[in-house]
């Protein structure tokens, strides 16, 4: 059935009848258990994962943080334990337990036949997820290249109301959702943020606050085999006379209160430093 997995492993017995492929062929393929009857008409793979297959019992798409999730390091908030589908609002879709249904036209070309569109991923997940999640996921799908250029033109024209604000402090040179967190949190407390700093020969630093601290955002996917390279980065920022701290997920959503004052105190005592010696070279 490899024909099959290269459409994207689902099929209506109208596409299967063109192929050539008879009612009693799919009847034994059925019984063998080589093709999953997933709802009248509808044929798929038995290799199709749990959430493809509700997708194609229910005649929807996986949407929303569902789809975000399926796209690695993509940015998709709370994990939401419920899967989210797109139905089509002129068609019957049949209610199933346990998965959230979105009513919705789509506005993008979803190569995927159970997958919604990266834009209409994005635009249902700024219904569903908090302001600064959508705007993490927004930075995080941009920076993996989930989200194109065009299609982000795109889809801060279509997005609610709710996000209009947010969304003018989008920054695409985010390279994570952890990141974009530290950034609206320091911006928030009134701090000035750049995002992805080049520092000669150290790298490139991920925040720098109020020209002053550098912030190392670490996820812990990515950071597990670093540890050396990571301090070696920090090492040579601290040799510009520019203090860095890193921190990773709990810093910046159990802690932020404690993280912020550290980097408070940092910038306070970074800050005249730092202006003297800028004296000192004019
Ligand atoms: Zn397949
Ligand atoms: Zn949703």
């Amino acid at each position: 059935m490899t024909w099959l997995c290269n459409r994207g492993h689902i099929a209506s017995a109208r596409d299967l009848a063109a192929m050539g492929v008879s009612r009693r062929a799919v009847g034994g393929a059925v019984a063998e258990g080589r093709l999953i009857r997933c709802r009248r008409g509808t044929y798929a793979c038995a290799h199709i994962d749990t959430h493809e297959g509700i997708a194609a019992a229910v005649g929807g798409r996986i949407d929303c943080v569902s789809a975000l999730a399926r796209h690695e390091n993509v940015w998709t908030g709370p994990l939401a334990r419920e899967l989210h589908l797109r139905v089509d609002p002129r068609f019957h879709a049949d209610a199933t337990a346990g998965a959230v249904l979105h009513w919705r036209v789509a506005h993008g070309e979803s190569g995927q036949p159970l997958e919604v569109a990266p834009i209409d991923a994005l635009l249902q997940a700024m219904t569903c997820l908090s302001r600064y999640d959508a705007l993490a996921a927004v930075e995080s799908a941009v920076h993996l290249g989930y989200l194109g250029e065009t299609d982000l033109g795109r889809l801060t024209k279509l997005a609610p109301q709710r996000m209009r604000v947010i969304l003018k402090r989008l920054d695409v040179r985010s390279q994570s959702g952890l990141e974009t967190f530290t950034r609206l949190q320091l911006q928030d407390a009134g701090h000035r943020v750049e995002c992805q700093v080049p520092i000669p020969g150290a790298g490139v630093l991920d925040l720098l606050v109020d020209d002053c601290v550098g912030i190392e955002t670490d996820g812990e996917k990515w950071h597990a085999n670093r540890f050396h390279a990571d301090r070696t980065k920090d090492v040579l920022i601290e040799a510009w006379g520019i203090r860095v701290l890193r921190i990773g997920r709990p810093h910046i959503f159990d802690e932020w209160p404690t993280t912020l004052a550290a980097i408070e105190r940092m910038v306070a005592e970074s800050a005249p430093r730092l202006r003297a010696q800028l004296r000192g070279f004019s």
